[in-house]
């Protein structure tokens, strides 16, 4: 659990792992417990510069909210010195899941099968705590040691009250972007005590109605209607299914607006000339649906013949067994 008990010098910074908008990410080692984490550093200044305290702040309370779960980054602890802000999370030493597309190409289909069970399993926490993601993409995906997902980023999720919440799983209706402040069930804890609490709920718009989610991966009603609901996040493991197995997302235009054309026109394909079970087809077909009403739940996914054999109610089952050759 985060607290501000720990500094800086409390652990040993080793290379930096990668770099975001607004932080960097080393690797360190827990002066403490010898433990490794990556530690996301975020400089105070940037952030008020570029405007972005909404962003962190979502990130830290939604992480704090989930708490522990296997495929979740896990926030263990945040501290802040004069400059920076640092979150010290799972350290994902096998990188972001499109480093490993990239890699093989694109996933066999016991592999595509393996991380879309894991996928399935930490999206339905996520949706269980009453938190919209928002930004499911293969790069915010991360691998750990031993090759299992753990979804990252945050930055952009939606908290629901339990008002919302229970409207959205009763069926009755998405959230508009222009509706209020969902944030105050979230105790505002440690490390952000000098910067504004968000001041919108986050949100694929940034309040001015400037995109900030990833264009690839963004649902219709979004494009269409600026909603979003749990349907958002289940259209984008569609695109993400598809990407597994295709090696390329299904939506790719030759600029934004072309790729939002193409997702508002439901315009993919599968080439002819490339295998793809059908099984996995039909997946994929029933989460890219235009309507999100009439787009596959949670609980459809989960019972979907693709699944069969896959005991969600047994964490092991899904989480404990080893990832299957990677090729
Ligand atoms: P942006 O903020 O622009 O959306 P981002 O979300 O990728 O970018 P960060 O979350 O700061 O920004 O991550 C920067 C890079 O650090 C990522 O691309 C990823 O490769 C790496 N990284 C992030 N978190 C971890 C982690 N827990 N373990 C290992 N590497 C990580």
């Amino acid at each position: 659990m985060a607290t501000s008990k720990l500094s800086p010098l409390d652990f040993q910074f080793c290379e930096c792992i990668g770099e975001g908008s607004y932080s960097k990410v080393y690797k360190g080692v827990s002066i403490r417990n010898r433990k490794t984490y990556a530690i996301k550093v975020l400089s105070k200044a940037h952030i008020q510069r570029e405007n972005k305290r909404k962003y962190v702040n979502i990130e830290k309370n939604t992480l704090n909210l989930l708490g522990r779960h296997r495929g979740i980054v896990t926030l263990y602890y945040t501290f802040q010195d004069t400059k920076s802000l640092y979150f010290v999370i799972d350290f994902a030493k096998n990188g972001e899941l499109l480093s490993l597309i990239r890699q093989l190409g694109s996933l066999n289909e016991p592999l595509t099968r393996y991380y879309m069970t894991q996928l399935v399993d930490a999206l339905d926490f996520i949706h269980s705590k009453g938190i919209i993601h928002r930004d499911l993409k293969p790069e915010n995906i991360l691998l750990s040691h031993d090759w299992k997902l753990m979804i990252t980023d945050f930055g952009a999720a939606k908290i629901l009250s339990s008002d919302e919440k229970q409207r959205l799983l009763d069926g009755h209706g998405l959230c508009s972007e222009s509706e209020g402040s969902t944030n105050e069930e979230v105790e505002q804890s440690d490390g952000l005590e000098d910067m504004d609490e968000p001041r919108c709920n986050g949100g694929a718009t940034d309040g001015t109605g400037s995109f900030v989610g990833t264009a690839e991966y963004v649902s219709p009603e979004l494009l269409k209607y600026n909603v979003c609901g749990f349907e958002g996040d289940l259209w984008a493991l569609g695109c993400i299914a598809y990407q597994l197995i295709m090696g390329r997302p299904p939506f790719k235009g030759s600029s934004e607006y072309d790729t939002f054309e193409r997702i508002v026109g439901l315009r993919y394909s599968f080439p002819a000339n490339y295998f793809v079970p059908d099984t996995i087809k039909d997946f994929i077909q029933h989460l890219l649906v235009l309507e999100p009403e009439e787009r596959y739940t949670i609980e459809d996914v989960k019972r979907h013949s693709w699944f069969r054999g896959v005991n969600w109610d047994d964490e092991d089952s899904i989480w404990a067994r080893p990832a299957p050759k990677l090729e």
